[in-house]
């Protein structure tokens, strides 16, 4: 049976991803999104776009009116570790009183499954790697903070109102849709690969490396980069799971590629040299952050189709090469 769900942030790299797979299965969809750093244009078609904030009850009251719906997805938010150790008590402020008056309508509405845009930057300081869910949780940065607040904000629904939760903790999110109808575009761009592909194309200047001194064999940072769809496949399946309880789960590879590799492995892709240069370190970037999927992987049967590295940074430079700016039209 079709189902109807909310996506906030819908209009967003991720959100737009699981939009056009909930659309893809049937599934009705409305997106509440400010357009604040998503594209009208990235929400895919045949989803429903109320523009406008989580913090306006106006905007929110339009949302539900769509309703009922079958589940809530919350992946509108402020997300730049950098930004947030510059301006902690807005993404701390923000994030938290936008997740929690999501929560409060969606437990007024009758909603009984949330799923939550959580983060790898729950993990500061990780002491086993890969890690897995039962890992303490000590944000690195306020906005890893910001997340870890609306995680136990989570438990609290459950408790109190019998809201089912889905906190999915995404480690690096790259690539794009393999069939080339939605990719990624920040304004600004602040990610890795975009940033590492626009310098391949001679589109920007150099890459700066945020620092080459981390206790790493070259120096330079580990991520687990993960592709969008099978983010969006995770989700569904957590849609699933949350008909009969609430999980948490760590969404990665198990592969970390440091900065210098995902250079190397964008050359070898786009056949193209990526100027670079090594600048000082990002406040706010832990050294290793690369994720334990076991959980997902043996209780979900989650399997990422597009595990290598080499066919995220593919998937992304097609996209890049098909709109070489984004989702604006050129002039
Ligand atoms: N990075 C970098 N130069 C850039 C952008 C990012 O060296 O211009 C590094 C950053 O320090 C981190 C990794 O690339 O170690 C991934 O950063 P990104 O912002 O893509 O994602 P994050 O890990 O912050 O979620």
């Amino acid at each position: 049976m079709p189902e109807t769900h909310l996506v906030t942030g819908g209009a967003g790299f991720v959100g737009s991803h699981l939009v056009l797979a909930l659309l893809a299965r049937g599934d009705r969809v409305v997106v509440l999104d400010d357009l604040s750093t998503g594209h009208a244009a990235a929400v895919p078609e045949g989803a429903v776009l109320i523009t406008g904030r989580i913090g306006d009850p106006d905007a929110l009251a339009r949302a539900f009116a769509h309703g009922p719906f079958a589940s809530v997805l919350h992946f509108a938010a402020l997300s730049l570790v950098g930004d947030s150790m510059r301006e902690p008590y807005r993404y701390l402020a923000e994030n938290a009183k936008n997740g929690l008056a999501l929560i409060e309508a969606a437990v007024a509405h009758g909603v009984t499954r949330f799923v939550l845009s959580s983060t790898a930057a729950l993990f500061g300081a990780p002491t086993t790697i890969p890690i897995p869910e039962d890992e303490p949780i000590d944000p690195g940065s306020p906005y890893g903070e910001s997340k870890a607040w609306l995680e136990r904000a989570l438990i609290w629904a459950e408790r109190i109102h019998g809201l089912r939760s889905a906190c999915l903790r995404y480690f690096n999110a790259a690539g794009a849709d393999p069939g080339g109808r939605l990719g990624e575009d920040h304004r600004p761009e602040t990610h890795l690969i975009p940033l590492v592909l626009d310098a391949a194309a001679g589109r920007r200047p150099p890459l700066t490396v945020f620092g080459d001194d981390y206790p790493t064999p070259d120096g330079t940072c580990i991520r687990d980069y993960i592709h969008v769809a099978d983010l969006a496949e995770a989700h569904l399946l957590a849609l699933e799971a949350l008909t009969t309880r609430s999980v948490r789960y760590n969404l990665g590879n198990g592969t970390g590629y440091s900065v210098r590799e995902v250079i190397a492995t964008a050359e070898r892709v786009t056949g193209r040299r990526v100027p670079h240069t090594v600048g000082p370190r990002r406040a706010g970037d832990p050294p290793v952050l690369v994720a334990s999927s076991r959980r997902i992987r043996e209780e979900l049967g989650w399997a990422p189709r597009y595990p290598e590295l080499e066919t995220i940074i593919a998937h992304a430079w097609a996209w890049r090469q098909a709109h070489p700016d984004g989702y604006r039209q050129p002039r």
